[in-house]
C-alpha cells in the first residue's frame, strides 16, 4: 500500500507530506496524536480567566456569518453553545472556515480565551471535527493534512495493514509495554487518556529497543579483533599493587571488564562514565599500560590544552617508572618541539601519546596505535573523535565522560558503546555545600570570598561568556570586581581567547602563586585540579545544564575540605537549580536534566532535535531504560535474534521496527 492509495491524498498533498518527511503509510501510523481531548470533561466557564488556553466541545448555535470589511479584510463569526454558556468565535481572513460550520453540528474548539462577560470570546481558534468515542486524538499536522483526513487515513490503514512488530505479546507483557499492534490502534482510537499515553510510550520503547538491538548485533557480528595484546595479567596486577592507593571496587571492576575485552576476539568500544573525581584516569592508564605491554601505542586525547598537560604530567609519573615513554602534542607547541614529538610518535619510541585534538592532524602518523582514549568525550564533535579512531585500523576505543549520557543518545552519536560506570568516589568527605544566592546577598558573598583568600584558599568565579555587553561576562565581571568588591584581593582572568602561554601563566599563579580569585569561563569545567580551591561562584546558571554545573563544582573541595558553591540568582524559577543544591549524584542529575531539558545538553548542542523525539514524542529517561531492558530480552530470544541478524547482515535500514504486509 502506498500513500497514493489513501483516499483524499492527491499529488499536491503528498508532495507536502514528503516535505515533512512522510513517505509511506507507516509514517502516517507513527504520527501519534500530540494531545487527547476527553469529551466527558465538564468546562466551567465562570472559573476561567482571559488568556487561558481552552479546549472544549461545543454545538454550533446559529449559522456562521461572513463579512467583507474592505478589500483584503474579511471575517467569519460564529456562535457556539458550551454547557449553557454562549461562546463567540471570530476568524479574520480565513473564509474557508465558513463552509466548515453548520448549525447543530458538534465540534472541538481549541484556543485562547480572549474575554468573558455574559458570553465568552475567542479569536481564531482551531476547529477540530468531533468524532465518535469519548476520547478524541488531536494531531499536530504538517500542512496539507487536516484532522479529519488524518483520522480517516489512519482508520483505512489500520484495516488494510497487518502490523507486525518483532516483540511478541509475551515479551511485551513481560516488559510491561502494550504490543505494537494494539499500541498503534490505541494511540489513534483511544479508549482512555492514560491508556493512550501508555500506548504511545510503548511504541516508542519498542522502536528504540529494536534500534539498540540492531546496533548491538552489528557490532558483535562484524567487528573482529585484529590486534592481539597477549597475556600480561601478572604485570598489570603488579602495577595495581604498586599504586599509592587502593582501587575502588568500581575501578577494579572497570579495569577487569576492559582488559577482558582487550583479551577477547572482538574489538572494544566502551564508554567509561563516572562523576568528577571518581578516578577514571587511572583506569585509562592501566588499560594503556596493558596495550604497551603488548607492544602497542595508546593515544589519550583531552579537549583542552590545560587538561592535556595535566594528563601528561600524571602519565609521566605513572609510565615513567615503568620505562615507557610519554609525549604530549598540542596545537600551540613550537614547531621545533612538535617535530621531535611527531618523530617519536612515528618511530614508535613513544608508547603513550597525550594531546589535544591536534592528535587527529594529518601530519600525525602513529607507529602501531591500538588503543584510543578520549577524555570528557562530550566536548568533542563526532568528527574530531572519529578521526582519531581512523588513525589506525581496528583500534580499541575507550571514551570517558563525567556527563552520563543516556544510552540511546550515545548510540546515535557513536554507535553502540558498552557503558562501564564508576559510581563510587575514592575520596571520602566529598562535600560541597551548594546554595542559591539572592541578588541582595551577593556583596556578603564577596566578603566571604575575601576572608577565604586571607587564609590562602582559592575561589573560582565562573561566567557564561567571555565578553559581551551583558554584565555577567567574564571580562566585565573581572573589571567590576577588581576595582570594586574584591579590590583588596589578588584576582585574575582566564578564558579561551588567551594565548596558551598566558593561560599557563594565569593557571600557574592560581595553582601555586598569589592569585586568590580566578574569574573564568567554563574552561575550568573539565578536569582542572587545584587542591586549595574551596569556593566557586557561578553566574548565568540558568543557561547551563545540571551536569555541566555539577562538573564545575567538582573543581572545588578536591581534598575533601569544606567547600561552597554559590549559584547567583537567575530568572530560572523551575526548581532545576534547587535540585542541584540537594543532589550530588551526577547520574541522577543527568537523568533529571534529560527529562527536563531534553537531549540537547548531552549532544553538546540543542539543535539535534530529531534524536530526542520519536514519532513526535519526547524520549525521556524512562523510555530509554525500558528500551534497553527490552533489547536485552529480545537478544536473549534465539529466534528473534536470528531474525534480527538476518536483517543486520543484509544491512537493511534498521531504524524501523515494523514491517507491513
Ligand atoms: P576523574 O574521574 O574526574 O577524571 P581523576 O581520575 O582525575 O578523576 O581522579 C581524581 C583524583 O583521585 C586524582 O587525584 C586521583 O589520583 C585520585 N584517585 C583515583 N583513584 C583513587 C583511589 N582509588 N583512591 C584514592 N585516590 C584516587
Ligand atoms: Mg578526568
Amino acid at each position: 500500500m502506498q500513500l497514493e492509495d489513501i483516499k483524499g491524498l492527491g499529488a499536491k498533498r503528498i508532495a507536502k507530506l514528503h516535505e515533512s518527511g512522510i513517505y509511506d503509510p507507516l509514517d502516517i501510523l507513527l504520527m501519534f496524536p500530540s494531545a487527547y481531548f476527553d469529551r466527558n470533561k465538564v468546562i466551567n466557564w465562570k472559573e476561567i480567566s482571559p488568556g487561558t488556553e481552552v479546549i472544549f466541545e461545543a454545538e454550533i448555535n446559529s449559522p456562521p456569518v461572513m463579512r467583507h470589511v474592505r478589500k483584503g479584510l474579511s471575517y467569519v463569526k460564529c456562535e457556539f453553545n458550551s454547557f449553557g454558556t454562549k461562546v463567540v468565535c471570530t476568524w479574520f481572513n480565513q473564509s474557508y472556515i465558513y463552509r466548515r460550520l453548520s448549525v447543530g453540528e458538534k465540534v472541538i474548539i481549541s484556543g485562547k480565551l480572549k474575554k468573558i462577560t455574559t458570553f465568552a470570546e475567542i479569536s481564531a481558534p482551531k476547529i477540530i471535527p468531533s468524532r465518535a468515542g469519548n476520547i478524541v486524538p488531536i494531531y499536530k499536522l504538517p500542512e496539507g493534512l487536516n484532522q479529519k483526513l488524518m483520522s480517516d487515513a489512519v482508520a483505512a490503514l489500520l484495516t488494510e495493514i497487518n502490523i507486525q512488530g518483532y516483540v511478541t505479546d509475551e515479551i511485551a507483557n513481560k516488559a510491561g509495554i502494550i504490543p505494537l499492534r494494539k499500541a498503534i490502534y490505541e494511540a489513534h482510537f483511544p479508549t482512555g487518556i492514560e491508556t493512550a499515553k501508555t500506548a504511545v510510550r510503548s511504541a516508542a520503547t519498542e522502536s528504540l529497543a529494536y534500534t539498540l538491538s540492531m546496533y548491538r548485533l552489528l557490532k558483535c557480528n562484524t567487528e573482529k579483533r585484529r590486534k592481539f595484546y597477549g597475556e600480561h595479567i601478572s604485570q598489570l596486577n603488579y602495577a595495581i599493587t604498586d599504586l599509592p592507593f587502593q582501587l575502588t571496587d568500581d575501578q577494579k571492576n572497570a579495569i577487569n571488564k576492559i582488559v577482558g575485552h582487550m583479551c577477547s576476539d572482538k574489538r572494544m568500544n566502551v564508554l567509561l562514565q563516572g562523576d568528577v573525581g571518581s578516578g577514571k584516569t587511572i583506569v585509562a592508564f592501566l588499560a594503556a599500560y596493558y596495550a604497551a605491554l603488548g607492544g602497542y601505542q595508546t593515544a589519550i586525547m583531552a579537549p583542552t590544552e590545560i587538561l592535556a598537560k595535566q594528563h601528561w604530567k600524571k602519565a609521566i609519573d605513572f609510565f615513567g617508572s615503568k620505562g615507557l615513554k610519554v609525549v604530549c602534542l598540542t596545537g600551540s607547541m613550537p614547531a621545533k618541539d612538535k617535530a621531535v614529538v611527531l618523530e617519536s610518535i612515528a618511530n614508535g619510541s613513544a608508547s603513550i601519546v597525550v594531546g589535544t585534538h591536534a592528535l587527529t592532524g594529518k601530519n600525525v602518523c602513529f607507529n602501531n596505535l591500538s588503543l584510543t582514549i578520549t577524555d570528557e568525550q562530550h566536548r568533542f564533535g563526532v568528527c574530531q573523535r572519529g578521526s582519531l579512531e581512523n588513525k589506525t585500523d581496528f583500534a580499541d576505543n575507550i571514551v570517558m565522560s563525567a556527563t552520563p549520557i543516556p544510552r540511546t543518545l550515545a548510540l546515535s552519536i557513536y554507535g553502540q558503546l558498552e557503558t562501564i560506570n564508576l559510581r563510587q568516589k575514592p575520596q571520602k568527605n566529598y562535600s560541597i555545600m551548594t546554595a542559591i544566592v539572592p541578588n541582595h546577598k551577593i556583596n556578603d558573598m564577596y566578603g566571604y570570598i575575601e576572608k577565604r583568600a586571607e587564609v590562602g584558599e582559592k575561589t573560582y568565579i565562573v561566567c557564561p561568556r567571555i565578553e559581551s555587553e551583558d554584565e555577567n561576562s567574564a571580562v566585565s565581571t573581572y573589571k567590576k570586581l577588581k576595582s570594586g568588591a574584591l579590590k583588596n584581593t589578588k584576582i585574575a582572568l582566564l578564558h579561551g581567547k588567551l594565548s596558551a602561554a598566558e593561560k599557563e601563566m594565569v593557571m600557574n599563579d592560581f595553582a601555586f602563586g598569589e592569585t586568590a580569585v580566578l574569574v573564568c569561563t567554563t574552561v575550568v569545567e573539565v578536569g582542572m585540579d587545584i587542591p586549595d580551591a574551596t569556593t566557586m561562584v557561578i553566574f548565568g546558571a540558568d543557561k547551563m545544564g545540571l551536569s555541566q554545573l555539577h562538573q564545575l563544582r567538582g573543581r572545588i573541595g578536591r581534598r575533601g575540605q569544606k567547600s561552597y558553591c554559590f549559584i547567583a540568582e537567575t530568572s530560572d524559577t523551575t526548581g532545576r537549580l534547587k535540585k542541584l543544591c540537594t543532589c550530588f549524584d551526577g547520574f541522577e542529575l543527568a537523568e533529571y536534566d534529560f527529562n527536563f531539558r531534553g537531549a540537547g545538553d548531552f549532544l553538546g548542542t540543542r539543535q539535534h532535535g530529531r534524536a530526542e523525539t520519536f514519532a513526535g514524542i519526547k524520549i525521556d529517561a524512562e523510555i530509554l531504560r525500558n528500551a534497553e531492558k527490552l533489547s536485552t530480552q529480545l537478544l536473549s530470544d534465539p529466534e528473534i535474534s536470528r531474525a534480527l541478524i538476518k536483517k543486520a547482515d543484509g544491512k537493511e535500514e534498521f531504524i524501523r521496527s515494523l514491517s507491513l504486509n
